[in-house]
């Protein structure tokens, strides 16, 4: 069993070596020292479950040490007594303003500061009990909301997530008069490269191809695994001529990449292009449409290219 770890500040000698011998009578380990400036220095340091705190010490008030240490995320979890000269009314109640959460009157029974003492040390228990389970819950949320954004195979948004963003890119494009654009992308004759290789070497092209369209693409841009061998990217502040940049280079970086997975061959991808400014455009939806049939009229035109809307 780890000690019960006592931070005591008193500044009479007499009192606080009496006190400091009780508690450590009764199983504590006890940090006695006399003025609010040691407080400072070690508070943040030892790990203290509970404080023993003067409210009147030689260098500063013990409300303003008590305000201080619950003020700081490293302290306030402390369970601070205040120890009160005589008790008068006012000083509790300053004292708890500033933030105590238990005061003992002087001179006080040591069976009382015991039982005072274990019960702020149960308190400490319940409260960290607590904040660990509150840490392993936000853990776990922001686990689940990354399992609910990605696509398990790529690790790129899924088409739920990219819906969204794309949503608020359209909305924000419209509002400003920004130019938006998309770029959607297949992988060509990819049934061939199942039937040769297998569905499990089609996936490892698959997240390989993810991988050059993420390095392809900037910081501003999201890429999605729109399903199956597809993809799509979403550009906000480009038209779509300026998408051609990217465009070609992601159609180059595939062209001439080695897929070791499939004995180092080679595969390419056809593109296809929009942005707001193409014909008919409403929604954000019909700007992905759009792109689709552009990339539809890339594949007819033999593979390997981009085409942009008009
Ligand atoms: P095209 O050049 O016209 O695009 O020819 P294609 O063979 O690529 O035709 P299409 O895009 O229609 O076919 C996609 C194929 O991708 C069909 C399906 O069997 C395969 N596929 C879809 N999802 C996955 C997947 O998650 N893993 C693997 N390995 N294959 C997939
Ligand atoms: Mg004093
Ligand atoms: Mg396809
Ligand atoms: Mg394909």
């Amino acid at each position: 069993m780890v000690k019960a770890n006592i931070l005591f500040v008193e500044d009479s000698k007499t009192q606080g070596a009496k006190t400091k011998d009780f508690l450590e009578k009764s199983g504590y380990a006890v940090t006695w020292v006399m003025d609010g400036m040691s407080v400072f220095r070690l508070a943040k340091t030892r790990g203290f479950d509970v404080m023993l705190l003067d409210r009147v010490l030689p260098d500063m008030d013990g409300n303003k040490v008590c305000r201080w240490l619950k003020q700081n995320e490293d302290t306030k979890g402390i369970q601070i007594i205040m120890l009160t000269a005589m008790g008068a009314t006012t000083e509790k109640v300053e004292g708890l303003e500033a933030g105590a959460d238990d005061y003992l009157p002087k001179l006080y029974d040591e069976a009382e500061l015991n039982a005072r003492v274990y019960a702020a040390l149960r308190t400490k228990a319940l409260r960290d009990e607590l904040s660990k389970a509150n840490r392993e819950l936000k853990e776990l949320l922001a686990k689940v909301e990354a399992l609910s954004a990605t696509d398990p195979l790529t690790g790129l948004f899924n088409r739920r997530r990219f819906t969204e963003v794309l949503e608020s890119e359209y909305r924000k494009a419209s509002r400003y008069e920004t130019p938006l654009s998309c770029m959607m992308i297949d992988i060509d004759h990819f049934k061939a490269v199942n039937d040769t290789y297998g569905h499990a070497v089609g996936d490892t092209v698959i997240k390989d191809v993810a991988l050059i369209i993420q390095r392809g693409i900037r910081d501003i841009d999201t890429a999605c695994r729109w399903g199956g061998e597809e993809f799509v990217v979403l550009s906000p502040m480009t038209t779509k001529e300026h998408a051609m940049q990217p465009a070609l280079r992601i159609l180059t970086s595939v062209s001439g990449h080695v897929f070791s997975s499939m004995g180092d061959k080679k595969t390419t991808i056809s593109i296809g292009v929009a942005d707001l400014s193409c014909t008919g455009i409403d929604s954000a939806d019909k700007m992905v449409q759009t792109a689709d049939k552009a990339l539809y009229e890339a594949k007819e035109k033999g593979r390997n290219r981009v085409e942009t809307a008009m």
